[in-house]
């Protein structure tokens, strides 16, 4: 199927195999100590305006530099978090983070900044309360962050809590669906949420080039998507057919591979500065 399992089977309460729930259960009780510990931290993967060619935002992803397993993806354990209460605490910990980092690029244009939530936030008031503080307290301004939800968390959020999502907007911040086209979601049904982005999903973009019906698929869900004045991104653009077809197509913005890998913060405004890091995915003819 287009779903991809990225993990989310290794549910501690679903999960069949006793030795991998006691995995998981172990790896869970140690995600507080490993938020202080400094063994997480975030990297940043650039967003491509398909029009100017230029980038235009940065997608926080947390990694997990474990002492023991290694780099741990997040696969591996945002899942067993946004299970638990926990994901708050990790939640406001990438925003802060995140916000922190974004302060240290020496940079002339700062790009907008993305960060993935987990429906769990926004069935609770603190998240709203912590992305009002962290504005007021760093003069982040708010149009520059945008937070992240699958579609299929989304649709888990009941719909008294979609004025979370509407007032997150009032500050001015940005909602993205992301991973649009995994789950049952109709753009029908986003048309009624108070949502600025749709991120397509990996699986469609990767499919388009070679199979005329998730080409003519995408087609039609860009089209849709900017009928209703939804700015549309393709992600997991992994090669240059990719890139061409989403621009073709009317797509606003593209990421993936091709355009950068997730990069260290450390690293993040160097790429930012040089606009060599980007000369292959100008289009023929410009400079
Ligand atoms: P996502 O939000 O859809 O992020 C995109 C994922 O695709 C990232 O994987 C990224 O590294 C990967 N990717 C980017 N370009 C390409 C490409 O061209 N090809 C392929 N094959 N993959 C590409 P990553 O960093 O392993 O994160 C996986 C998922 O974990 C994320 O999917 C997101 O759902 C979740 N996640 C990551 N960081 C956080 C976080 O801070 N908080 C929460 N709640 N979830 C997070
Ligand atoms: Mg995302
Ligand atoms: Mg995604
Ligand atoms: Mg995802």
């Amino acid at each position: 199927g287009r779903a991809r399992d990225r993990g989310r089977r290794m549910d501690i309460h679903n999960s069949h195999d006793e030795q991998e729930r006691r995995h998981a259960l172990h790896l869970l009780a140690q995600v507080p100590r490993a938020l202080d510990a400094g063994e997480m931290y975030l990297v940043y993967q650039p967003e491509l305006d398909l029009r100017t060619r230029t980038v235009v935002g940065v997608e926080a992803l947390i990694r997990w530099n474990h002492p023991e397993y290694g780099l741990v993806s997040p696969d591996q354990f945002i899942p067993l978090v946004e299970g638990t209460a926990l994901i708050e605490d990790l939640t406001h910990w990438v925003l802060d983070r995140a916000v922190h980092d974004s302060q240290t690029w020496q940079i002339d244009t700062a790009p907008r900044l993305a960060v993935n939530i987990s429906s769990r936030n926004l069935m609770s008031p603190a998240l709203i309360g912590h992305v009002r503080d962290l504005l007021a307290r760093t003069g982040f301004p708010g149009d520059r962050l945008e937070l992240e939800v699958t579609e299929t968390a989304l649709t888990e959020v009941e719909h008294a809590h979609h004025e979370l999502l509407a007032e997150l907007r009032g500050m001015g911040v940005r909602i993205a669906i992301d991973d649009f086209g995994t789950g049952y979601a109709s753009l029908a049904y986003i048309r009624k949420l108070p949502v600025d982005v749709l991120k397509l999903d990996r699986s469609f973009i990767q499919a388009a080039p070679d199979q005329l019906k998730d080409h003519q698929m995408l087609r039609r869900i860009v089209q849709i998507a900017s009928d209703l004045q939804l700015k549309v991104v393709g992600e997991g653009v992994e090669d240059r057919r990719m890139l061409d077809l989403l621009a073709d197509l009317g797509c606003d913005q593209a990421q993936g591979y091709f355009i950068a890998r997730p990069l260290p913060s450390a690293e993040l405004g160097a790429f930012l500065n040089d606009a060599q890091g980007l000369s292959r995915v100008q289009r023929p003819g410009d400079s």
